[in-house]
């Protein structure tokens, strides 16, 4: 066993230095006369993480108030789902509120004349932050309209087929809107959707994607390919996807490279500037907390920031502000990722994001990713430890994990698959307060957020979802 120092302050270091945390938490535990299942031990963790301030910055939902059993204690829920919806800053109602106090007391006067955020450039509040997130510069991001319409934005920009190059090559298991998004795009422009999409599948018996398979599709097929798009992180598996070799393999072959990044923002570090992307979306009411139908991102790589002959969606937002209000119909695009704005942006979506930019602004992509490595690693091991695979019976129930085992090749998220129904495993686990979420076909994805979620979080799910399946192995028995 390692020698681990007995100052609390150097807890930390010793379990974020090491690559993956599973052996690190392990001699840890011991070092402390624990076992790596103790509550205790989860409560050191929590004790020395160094952004475990920030969850008081959140609103965190109480089982009472989910309506899922008669519980009417106040005690909290576990809330494992920050993949699919972020929780609520506290900030975030006084900042909404700040802007209807405005329109309700100047009306349109507040778009030029307010002591704090004019509307006219509210995007500025955001954008800075927001660049820093996903590793870009100013210029190379914008805040505006949702996901999947930024999808088209980033299409019309940089799907240009011809003849002879007119695919898009994806994930066959990419995200359903994106498929439809590619395939009206395909159509469009007078290519048969079926013939237009070159798909990259995983090997047999094998869940997620090789790099090395990925490179050798875009290799393969490269010269008829107009566009390569993956997401950054798999919205069913977890994957991280190596977003710099994906890029550069793409470019290589003469394609286009965008992402949809709805999973991997706000949850993994991105260097999207430094990779060289062309163009990448993203949502913000996953991981980066902004509320349900939260405004999306765009970002376009500065290399084509003055290209104003790329094809766009125009409107007068797009436009340079010094002539925006001069009405002369004349066209002079913004440089850079404005320049693909059309609409005035709604300003409560706007707030309500800066709320939770103002708590990323506390800490670091960095900061938050060695925390979320640790939090998920220990989620695995628990896993580990609770459910071994292969022994179906009611002493060891089974239960996979699909995601890959590599932490440079995953974010918060785990996906789960089980020996039992999920709906089953899903119901039980609703019953108990733990809101987590179900996707069709059979996996449940586990996403512990390192801005709200704690060690205690991933323990007392690990007992609930014991508990869970072996209340369902018994009924099974019957
Ligand atoms: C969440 C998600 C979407 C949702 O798109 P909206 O336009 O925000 O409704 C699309 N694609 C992926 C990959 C997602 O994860």
């Amino acid at each position: 066993m390692e020698d681990v120092s007995q100052d609390i302050n150097d807890v930390w270091s010793y379990l974020t230095t090491s690559y993956h945390p599973s052996s690190r938490l392990l001699s840890l535990s011991e070092s402390r006369g624990l076992q790596v299942t103790d509550l205790a031990f989860a409560r050191l963790l929590d004790q020395v993480n160094p952004v475990r301030h920030l969850r008081e910055e959140f609103h965190y939902p109480s089982i009472k108030d989910l309506d899922v059993n008669d519980c009417d204690s106040d005690a909290k829920c576990i809330y494992l789902c920050g993949n699919s919806l972020g929780l609520q800053p506290k900030e975030t109602r006084s900042l909404v509120n700040e802007e209807l106090e405005k329109w309700e007391r100047k009306g349109v006067v507040a778009h030029v004349q307010a002591k704090t955020r004019p509307w006219i450039s509210i995007e500025s509040t955001v954008k800075d932050e927001m660049a820093k997130i996903v590793g870009a510069e100013p210029v190379e991001v914008s805040v505006m309209n949702s996901l999947s319409v930024n999808l088209h934005v980033g299409m019309v920009a940089f799907y240009r087929p011809t003849q002879e190059r007119y695919k898009v090559l994806m994930e066959s298991k990419a995200f359903p809107s994106d498929h439809y998004a590619v395939q009206s795009q395909i159509r469009m422009h007078g290519f048969d959707a079926e013939c237009g999409v070159i798909t990259v599948e995983p090997r047999e018996n094998e869940e997620t994607l090789r790099t090395e398979d990925i490179v050798a599709a875009i290799e393969k097929h490269g010269e008829s390919v107009a566009l390569v798009l993956f997401s950054g992180v798999q919205y069913y598996t977890g994957q991280f996807f190596d977003i710099e070799t994906i890029t550069e393999a793409a470019h290589l072959k003469g394609c286009n490279v965008g992402f949809d990044l709805a999973h991997a923002v706000g949850n993994v570090p991105l260097k999207l500037h430094e990779w060289g992307v062309d163009f990448a979306c993203w949502c913000s009411y996953k991981y980066l907390n902004a509320g349900p139908g939260g405004i999306g991102g765009f970002f376009v790589h500065k290399n084509h920031a003055l290209d104003f002959g790329i094809p766009r969606m125009e409107g007068w937002w797009g436009h340079d502000l010094e002539t925006r209000f001069k009405m002369s119909n004349e066209r002079q695009l913004l440089p850079g990722a404005n320049g693909f704005c059309c609409s005035n942006p709604p300003v409560l979506q706007m707030v309500s994001f800066l709320a939770s930019l103002n708590v990323f602004n506390k800490t670091t992509m960095e900061e938050l990713r060695a925390t979320s490595i640790i939090l998920t690693g220990y989620l695995e091991l628990l896993l580990q430890h609770y459910f071994l695979k292969g022994q179906v019976d009611i002493n060891h129930p089974s239960l996979e994990v699909i995601t890959p085992s590599d932490v440079k090749q995953r974010g918060a998220q785990l996906s789960l698959r089980f020996s039992v129904p999920v709906c089953e495993v899903h119901n039980e686990l609703t019953q108990k307060g733990v809101v987590v979420d179900m996707r069709e076909p059979n996996a449940l994805r586990v996403a512990p957020a390192p801005s709200y979620n704690s060690f205690e979080d991933v323990h007392m799910f690990v007992m609930l979802l014991q508990e869970s399946f072996q209340k369902i192995l018994k009924q099974d028995a019957q």
